[in-house]
This record gives C-alpha cells, structure tokens and sequence, in this order.
C-alpha cells in the first residue's frame, strides 16, 4: 500500500532542520559582526593615530618654535647689548669727531663680526650722521624724520626701541631698527645710537628649516607688523597682520600657543611665542595636510589590509558554514532514508506475519509462536492451550450470500475471537487457514481452556449473525480444545493433533459446541 501520509518522523525532521538553520544564521552572523568588528576596530584605531600624530607634530611645532624665538632673541640681544655699550660710550666720551673717527674702524668690524647686523649708526641731536659702520663716512645726511629718532627725542626713557621693518636708506634692503637713546651730560637728549638689523639674515636662517610646501615661519612685532617671513614675500614686509582672526585672537593676545586652524590656507597647524626680552613673537605654520600625508598613505595600506583580511574571513567562514550545512543535509538525508528502510522493513515484518483479510496473525506466524509458547511452558513448567476454532457449515454460506460476504463474516468472526480469547497478555489468536481459527492461551489448563472455548462459542451464537445454511439459522463454530500439562508435556505435532481430534469429535457430535481432548498418558 503506497504511503501517501506524511511519516511521524515529519515533524522532528521539521524542527530539526528549522533549528540547523537558526544555527546556521547565527553563525553567519557572528562571523559578519567579526568582521565588522574588526573593521571598526581598525577605523578607531586609525583615529586614534591620526589625533597622536597631530598632537606628536603640535608638540615638535610647539618646540621649534621656542628655538627660533630663542634665536631671534639672542641675535637681537646681542646687538641690543653692542648698542647699550656703545650708548654708554658716546656719553662718556661725546660725539665729537676725533670720537666719531675712532668709532669708524670699530663698528665696521663689528658688524663684520655680527651677521645680523646689517649696520651701526650714531646721529647727534638734530639727526645728523655722526659716525657709522659704512666703509666711507658719508656726513650730509639727515635721520631727524625717522619714526626711531622722533620716538627717543620725545620720550627720555632709556629702553631699546624697535621700529617697524623699513628699507634701508643707504642700501635698499628690509631692515629693522633697534635704537637706543643718547643722553647730554646735563640729561638732555644728546642723539640716537641706531643697530639696523638685517631680515635678510632671518629669511635665511628660516630658509634652512623644511617645513613642507605650504608652511611659513614669520617673526612679527607684538602690535603685529610683519619682520621676516619665509618663504619671502617682498609685498608683505611691514604690512600689519593684526585685523586677522589668527593674529587678532591668539598670537597677539597670549604668550605662547599651539592650535589647529581651518582659515583661508586650509586646515593648519600653528604655534607661537612671543621673544621674552622684545617686543616680537615667531609663529610657526604647517599645513595639517602636509603633516598627515605620510600616515595617510599608511593608514589607507592598513584598512584596506583590514578589509581585505575582513572579506577572506568571512568569505572563508561563510564557505566552511555552508560545507557543514551540505554535510548536515546529507547526513539528515541518510537519516531519514535508513529510517524509512527501518519502517518499511516492519512492516514488511508485519505483513509477512499478519493475515491480510482478518488482522490476525497468519499460519507462519502462529508456528513460530506455538514452537516459542511450548518452550517456554516446558522451561517455565507451565500449562499451556490450544483452541483450534472451525466456522460450522460455512461452504453453504458462501454459496448463500456469495464470498465477498464471506469475507466479511471472517472478519467479524476474527474480530470476536480476538475480543472475547485473547483477554490476557499471553493469549495469541491466528487465522491458521480457510475457516480455521487457532488460539494459544499461555498459562492455561485444561478447564480454562474449555471455559474460553465455551465464552467464545456463546459469543458468536449470540452474534445472531444470519446463516439460512445453517439448521439453526444463524452462524455458529465448533471449537476443539488440547493442553499440555506440566506432568505431560508433548511437542507442538502433539498439541496440534489432540485438538484437531477434539475439533473432529465436535463437528461429529452436531457442531456448534467445545470439545476438550482429555489428556490420557502414553
Ligand atoms: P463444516 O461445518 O463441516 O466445517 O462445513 P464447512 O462447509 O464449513 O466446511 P468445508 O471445509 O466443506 O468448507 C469450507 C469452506 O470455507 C470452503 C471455502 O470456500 C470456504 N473458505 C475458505 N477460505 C475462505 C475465505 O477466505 N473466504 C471465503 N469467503 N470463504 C472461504
Ligand atoms: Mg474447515
Ligand atoms: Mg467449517
């Protein structure tokens, strides 16, 4: 019979591959969250590098910068320190011209002797050239309107004055001015003794740093006018930078700074100091661009190492996962097929054993269990029954309502034998051929014997089931009963025969009754 019902083992199949799969969807998930995982890993920690590279450039920006204010403080100083000498002397001495005269060779080897300077001068009280660092001694010039001159005639303070950058009268270079005042003996003003510094020698100097492309290296004074700058811009020298948000908000109003700034040239760094002794800062600029450009390359080889390595992996575990899944649905599959070869094989077994038309098992079966049952009672030492059962005159039924019918009388008539003589564990009941019927009662004597033979002989008589046939009009069987004693024991051929002799006497004595073969030794 072809099995078209979904087999019981459906469902686990069912839950089974339902909860593989879950199984599965998460693995695959947790690798893709590795991966992810590990790919934000890499992002914060290329991040992280990139903030400790800035600051790692912030700090040696913050450091180069106090070297160079350091330098642009010493070299002034020193100059600063020549002119307060030669201050001191003119008021020892006066400016005389015997005095002028040894001065010359003087300040000309010292300006040979300081690099940044670019030269000494010494003008009386009207201005007038008295003596300076000039090979030849020029005398018919006049300083009188110099912003220096005018700020040291006004003001009798004694402190060094450094004016804004100005081209040099004589020479036509940038310069900057340090001046220190002269007094007269009776305290009244006497002159100005001037240092010209040469921004020359600072545009020089910061030309030896590599700072990238775009970064500049400026000396300004503190009110913001423009010294030196490098790389050089002949249109900037002088020019005021305080109106700019940089210089406006932090180089001119703090001592010392480092900051990042995203202004007209970009996203830069800057760090700044103002000199300790003059009135004059270094600001230094570098292009954050610039600073990152190396990093950035390595940073790109990094991730995209990562997010190689990312693919592979999940790529790789994606794969095995899907292996192992190939590998678990065959397995499953093989499950299922022995299973069902399992199943098939009982009830094959089954069906080998059963009689197709009652249910009942079939002769085969019932041999193999007589010669088990007769094992059994004799190693047991237990009586055992036989009822050998016979439907009375059951040719001339199926003659009256045809086989089919037949049939089905059979069947009501196996239903009731396995009803009413098999109550107990031990009981077999079988179809043993045609109209035949056996019975084996396990445990049961002689007496029992006859009382289920009787019970089952009553039950179909009061069946009522109709049989014109029949004398008496209605359907009834002959049963002839044997049982093996624990003092008489026989083999099955014995058993077989003694109840087939007692079915014999009950058809000959008027069917429709139990006969018992009483047991008679030898
Ligand atoms: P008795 O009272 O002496 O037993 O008479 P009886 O007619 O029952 O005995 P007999 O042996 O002459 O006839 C048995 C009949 O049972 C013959 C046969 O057609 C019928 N039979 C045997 N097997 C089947 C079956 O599977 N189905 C049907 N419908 N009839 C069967
Ligand atoms: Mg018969
Ligand atoms: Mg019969």
């Amino acid at each position: 019979m072809p099995d078209s019902q979904p087999s019981p083992a459906a469902g686990p199949q069912l839950r089974r591959a339902t909860s593989r799969r879950t199984a599965m969807l998460l693995a695959a998930a947790l690798i893709m969250l590795l991966c992810v995982s590990l790919i934000a890993l890499d992002i914060r920690h290329t991040s992280e590098a990139r903030e400790l590279r800035l600051s790692q450039a912030e700090k040696v920006l913050g450091n180069f910068t106090r070297s160079l204010a350091q330098h642009a403080e010493d070299k002034i100083k020193e100059a600063d320190t020549y002119l307060a000498q030669l201050v001191e002397r003119l008021e020892a001495e006066g400016m005389g011209d015997a005095h002028a005269a040894r001065l010359h060779p003087l300040l000309m080897d010292s300006v040979r002797d300081m690099p940044q300077l670019h030269g000494l001068f010494v003008y009386d009280e009207t201005g007038r050239w008295i003596v300076n660092s000039q090979p030849v001694l020029l005398t018919q010039y006049n300083n009188s309107d110099r912003d220096y001159f005018i700020q040291h005639r006004d003001d009798p303070s004694r402190r060094v004055f450094i004016g804004p950058p100005i081209r040099s009268r004589s020479t036509g270079d940038w310069i900057i001015t340090v001046s220190r005042r002269v007094d007269q003996p009776d305290g009244r003003f006497g002159g100005v003794a001037l240092a010209t510094m040469a921004m020359a020698h600072f545009n020089e100097y910061y030309k030896g740093y590599d700072i990238g492309a775009s970064g500049t290296i400026s000396l300004l004074l503190t009110n913001g006018t423009l010294l030196a700058r490098h790389p050089f811009v002949e249109d900037a020298m002088g020019a005021s930078l305080a109106e700019q948000a940089l210089y406006r908000d932090h180089v001119l109003v703090a001592e010392r700074g480092v900051l990042r700034e995203a202004g007209e040239y970009g996203e830069r760094l800057v760090a700044f100091r103002h000199l300790k002794r003059y009135p004059l800062a270094v600001v230094v600029t570098q292009s954050r661009e610039e600073v990152l450009a190396g990093w950035i390359g390595e940073a790109r080889r990094g991730t995209l190492g990562v997010v190689l390595l990312s693919i592979s992996l999940a790529g790789a575990g994606l794969f095995v996962l899907r292996l192992m899944a190939q590998r678990l649905r065959a397995e499953d599959e093989l499950r299922d097929a022995r299973d069902a070869l399992r199943e098939a094989n009982v009830r094959l077994q089954r069906l080998a054993a059963e009689d197709g038309l009652t249910g009942l098992a079939n002769r085969r079966a019932f041999d193999e269990r007589l010669a088990a049952e007769i094992a059994r009672a004799r190693r047991e030492r237990t009586p055992l029954s036989l009822l050998l059962v016979d439907v009375d005159h059951f040719k001339p039924y199926n003659d009256l309502y045809g086989h089919l019918e037949g049939d089905d009388c059979l069947r009501e008539v196996a239903a009731l034998i396995r009803q009413v003589a098999t109550h107990r564990g031990g009981d077999f009941a079988a179809r043993y051929g045609g109209e035949e019927f056996a019975v084996l009662l396990s445990g049961t004597a002689e007496d029992g014997a006859a009382r289920v033979g009787e019970r089952l002989r009553a039950a179909i008589a009061d069946a009522g089931i109709e049989h014109a046939g029949s004398p008496c009009g209605y359907l009834t069987l002959s049963v002839g009963a044997a049982a093996l004693c624990i003092d008489m024991p026989g083999d099955a051929q014995d058993l077989m025969r003694r109840a087939d002799r007692a079915l014999y006497q009950a058809k000959h004595d008027g069917r429709d009754r139990v006969v018992v073969d009483v047991a008679s030794p030898g």
